[in-house]
This record gives C-alpha cells, structure tokens and sequence, in this order.
C-alpha cells in the first residue's frame, strides 16, 4: 500500500480515507481538527482515537512534522529564525516576526530555488525540490507549538517561488484558511513573486483574497535583467499587466517589494522611472534595504538613502514604507541560516 501524506489533504479527501478502512466520517473531523487545529505532533497525541485505528495510520499514513535543528532568537525584537529538517534530511528556514497586531510567520516553500535572483542567498545552490503542502504548513504549526501562541499572518516569502510550486501552494491555501484547521484569514496571508506571469494570471483569477506580492526591484526592464533572470522570461510591462489584472479580478491592492541596493536601484533617476512604472495603480511599495551577502558585492544604502528614496516617491502620490528590520542580531539574509548549516 502507498503511504499518503495525511497532513496534505483536505477534510473530504481524509474522509474518503477513513470510509475506505472502514472508519466514520466523525473520525475524519477528530483527526483532522488534531492536524490542523491543534498542530498535533504525533498519532499519540490524538487523546479520542483508539489506540487500534492510531495503529493503522502510523503504519499507512505517516503524519510529516517537522525536526527543529536550531532556532536564533533576536534580543532586540524576539525574532525567531527556525532551521528545520524535512524527512528527507534536506533543511529549510522560516521566520517568526512578533508585531504589535499578532504573530507572523514567513515560511519557505522549496528547497533552495531555481530563480537566480542576484541579491538572494537561496539560489545560490539551485533549487532541490518543492515542499509539499504539509511541510509548507507545518513551518507554522511547529513555530505555534514552540511559542505556544496564535499565528495570525502568514508570508510565503521565504526560500523558494511559490508560483513555481502552485499544485501544492493552493493546497497550502486551501487548509491554511480552512474553518477546521487554523483558520487564518485569506486577507491574513501574502504570496510573494518573482513574476510568473501566467500562474499570477492563474491565482487572479481564483479571486481569493489574499495580498499579492512581486519581487519587482528595478525601475526598468533593463536593469530588472540585471538583478532578476527571470525578467528574461516574462518583460517588466507584462508583469505589471499581470498585477493590474489579478487587482481586477481580486480588487486586492498588489504590493511591489523593492530591494534597495546602494548605486545600483536607488538613485533619482530610479525614483523617477519607478513613479512613471506604476502610475495610477492601486499598490503598495514596500522598499527593503537590501541585506549584503558575503556571495555578491551588493550594499546597503544608508539610512538617508533610504529615506530620500521613499520622499521622491511619495511626493508624486505613492503610497510607500521601508520594511522595518527584524532580528538585526541574528544574521541577516534569508537562506544565509541554511546555507552555513548546510556547508558545516
Ligand atoms: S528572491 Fe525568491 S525567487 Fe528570487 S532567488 Fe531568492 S527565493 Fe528565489
């Protein structure tokens, strides 16, 4: 017999499992409540399930949780960066930032990445697989166990494309949002991009609810070339199509990250071209300074760079924030963590 990943599927498909050996459909709720709500870590720990049927799905349907290698916790805003291990022995990074209005996590969601983006850790050694839906899940429901609080937001924003892995982001959508599991709120979780353009075209038109992010960076198709490989794919222009349209279909203000990389992305000229870029759109720019890794010759702009950035920005309109960032103590980059790990 197969062994199904039980944490990947939906409660009807759980169902249709337990009917199939002879179980009540009762039981699919219980066990699936224990997956998803309450992030059980084991079969053991499902105190309404006979020991007998417990036995069965150790044996058939093994439940994927997570290895917690390391965590790194920030002294300046409690930051948490996690290092967990995948069955497989691979290894993967997330995040948990602590706000004000709740807890967020950034989650990966495959190992390494296949995108090239100049100014990114990840990529460094390619991509090795996609995580499948209960892995991308259990980032958050392991992180909620170890701080024993609600998650309330969720980023996928980490090591990998999401878009390049879209069967099992849906399915992540799916039981992220679901009524029986965690719960969280469409509006509560963000997908981040590089620009694929016909699976953005794809999720728009789900209309679900969720923020849309793309890795954008440049203020010009050329100098987008320059950072991003995939800009040879899908040109600046259509991608910014490809967001006025998922606004279209969602009505849900698209969000531009933009990494600042001194003398490279922000100078005036760049303001200009990126005003000019995204005139009369509904969108959010979000402008990160970029964190220098010791792979690439990229630096951080100063603070008045930075600053004089947003300014221009804003005065033609634009709404704008600089990413405030966390965990400045803990070793910057994402996939800087996995990556030292990995080479130890
Ligand atoms: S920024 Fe995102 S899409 Fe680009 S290489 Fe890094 S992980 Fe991949």
């Amino acid at each position: 017999m197969e062994e199904i990943d039980i944490k990947s599927l939906n409660l009807k498909e759980l169902t249709g499992i337990l009917e199939d050996i002879g179980e009540k459909p009762f039981r699919a709720k219980q066990i699936y409540q224990w997956i998803h709500e309450k992030g059980a870590a084991s079969y053991d720990d499902m105190t309404n399930i006979s020991k007998q049927l417990k036995e069965k799905l150790k044996e058939h349907y093994p439940l994927t949780v997570l290895r917690q290698e390391m965590v790194q916790i920030s002294k300046i805003d409690g930051t948490r960066k996690y290092l967990f291990a995948l069955s497989d022995g691979n290894v993967i990074e997330s995040v948990l930032m602590r706000y004000k209005h709740g807890n967020s996590v950034c989650i990966s969601s495959q190992v390494g990445c296949r995108m090239g983006c100049r100014f990114c850790a990840s990529t460094l050694d390619g991509k090795v697989r996609n995580l499948r839906a209960s892995e991308m899940l259990d980032q958050i429901y392991r992180i909620g166990a170890d701080i024993g609080e609600r998650i309330s937001n969720v980023v996928v924003m980490g090591t990998g494309e999401p878009l390049d892995n879209y069967d099992n982001l849906l399915k992540f959508i799916e039981l992220l949002t679901d009524e029986n599991g965690l719960n969280i709120s469409q509006r509560n979780l963000t997908i981040s991009t590089c620009g694929i353009v016909p699976k953005m075209r794809e999720l728009a038109e789900r209309k679900l609810q969720i923020t849309l992010a793309l890795s954008l960076h440049a203020s010009s198709q050329e100098k987008r070339l320059r950072l991003m490989p995939i800009a040879n794919k899908y040109d600046i222009s259509e991608v910014l199509e490809a967001c006025r349209y998922y606004f279209e279909q969602t009505k849900r203000r698209v969000t531009f990250e933009y990494s600042l990389v001194n003398g490279v992305n922000d100078t005036a000229e760049d303001a200009k071209e990126l005003t000019a870029l995204v005139k009369g759109m509904n969108c959010h720019i979000n402008l990160i300074p970029v964190n220098p890794i010791k792979e690439r010759d990229y630096v951080q702009p100063s603070s008045e760079r930075v600053r004089d950035f947003k300014n221009k920005l804003e005065k033609n309109g634009i709404n704008v924030t600089i990413r405030r960032e966390m965990g400045r103590d803990i070793d910057g980059a994402c996939g800087q963590l996995r990556k030292r790990y990995i080479e130890r």
